[in-house]
């Protein structure tokens, strides 16, 4: 008998390319500071996104042998810059052949300034080729159809909407992590199946103090107020806290984080969606295993924290056992 076919993620977003000086104090007014590295690395929560499920359902010697197959629906620019961020995706077994290319614009940048001493990051992203996808490039989804679209928010609001509509035609389900937050029209949350979301961005899209969120009753009244918005499943990451997630059928519970060194955070809100998706797209809406799926991304996402890096810290399948 036939296998059946593999199942099919397709992840919508942005692509940027990560400029990131290392300085001993974020630059003052007027101030010109001498850096001490500087790092470039492939980046864009949307194709980190791609890329975590990539990774985590292949081996790095069997790139065509995924679990599922991945492909990353974006723009991109006609400079160098593209072409590093096509090819790390294609390391990571993601099909980049749904990346628009764009003739005499550039890729998106992100610019980000890492204080040294407390390692806090200031960030300026220029979207560039990211804003050029408009509505009417998703009146429909391309084709092939995917199993689970995967978006966030960092290419223009309205044609996350467009997508997020098209989807809906289709009976694609959706994923969505609303990142960086801004706030929603109520009626993008109305049959929404995963909406993966930390702390601050749960406070932003529920009009609520972070402080809210603080603990196990104020997180249920939080993820409640997304399921009564029309969401099935509600997970709110919580950094070294764990995670809290809370369903339309009923099911909830907080799951504290694994105890790594913690090295370095970048990606792992990424890689925790990507595994979460793995587990989403195999399960029917009925018996989709939330708890498993939960631990196994908290697991993985883990892993991401306790190495350098951001797309290339997330691990690869066999890193996971
Ligand atoms: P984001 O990076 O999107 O802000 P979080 O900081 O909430 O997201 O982290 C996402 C997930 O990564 C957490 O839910 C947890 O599974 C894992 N994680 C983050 N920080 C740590 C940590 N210090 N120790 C262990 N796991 C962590």
């Amino acid at each position: 008998m036939a296998a059946p076919p593999r199942k099919r993620i397709a992840v919508l977003g942005s692509l940027n390319m990560d400029l990131v000086p290392y300085v001993p104090h974020h630059p003052l007014p007027g101030e010109t500071l001498t850096s001490s590295r500087f790092g470039t690395a492939p980046g864009g929560k949307g194709a980190n996104q791609a890329a975590a499920v990539g990774r985590l359902s292949r081996s790095p010697d069997a790139l065509a042998d995924g679990d599922v197959d991945v492909a990353m629906l974006g723009a991109v620019g006609s400079d160098p810059y593209a072409d590093v961020l096509r090819s790390s995706l294609a390391s990571c077994g993601v099909a980049t052949d749904g990346l628009r290319v764009l003739d005499g614009q550039r890729t998106g940048i992100a610019i980000i300034i890492v204080d040294e001493p407390s390692g806090q990051n200031r960030i300026i992203l220029s979207p560039e080729a990211n804003h050029a996808l408009v509505p009417a490039d998703f009146a429909a989804l391309p084709d092939p159809r995917p199993d689970l679209l995967i978006m966030q928010l960092e290419i223009r609001l309205d044609t996350v909407l467009q997508a997020l509509a098209a989807a809906k035609a289709a009976s694609v389900p959706v994923l969505l992590n609303p990142a960086p937050a801004q706030t929603l029209p109520l009626d993008a949350y109305v049959g929404l199946a995963h909406l993966i979301l930390n702390e601050t961005e749960a406070a932003i899209l529920a009009g609520c103090p972070e402080s809210d969120l603080d603990d196990e009753p104020g997180l249920q009244r939080v993820a409640s107020l997304f399921l009564e918005r029309g969401v099935a499943n509600v997970v709110v990451t919580l950094g070294g806290r764990g995670v809290y997630y809370a369903t339309k059928a009923g099911k909830s519970a907080l799951v504290p984080a694994h105890k790594v060194d913690v090295v370095e955070t970048t990606a792992a809100g990424d890689t925790f969606v990507g595994s979460y998706a793995l587990a989403a797209v195999h399960a029917s809406p009925d018996d989709f295993d939330i708890d498993g799926a939960v631990k196994a991304a908290n697991r993985a996402a883990a892993i991401t924290v306790s190495r350098r890096g951001s797309q290339l810290s997330i691990p690869w399948k066999d890193e996971l056992e």
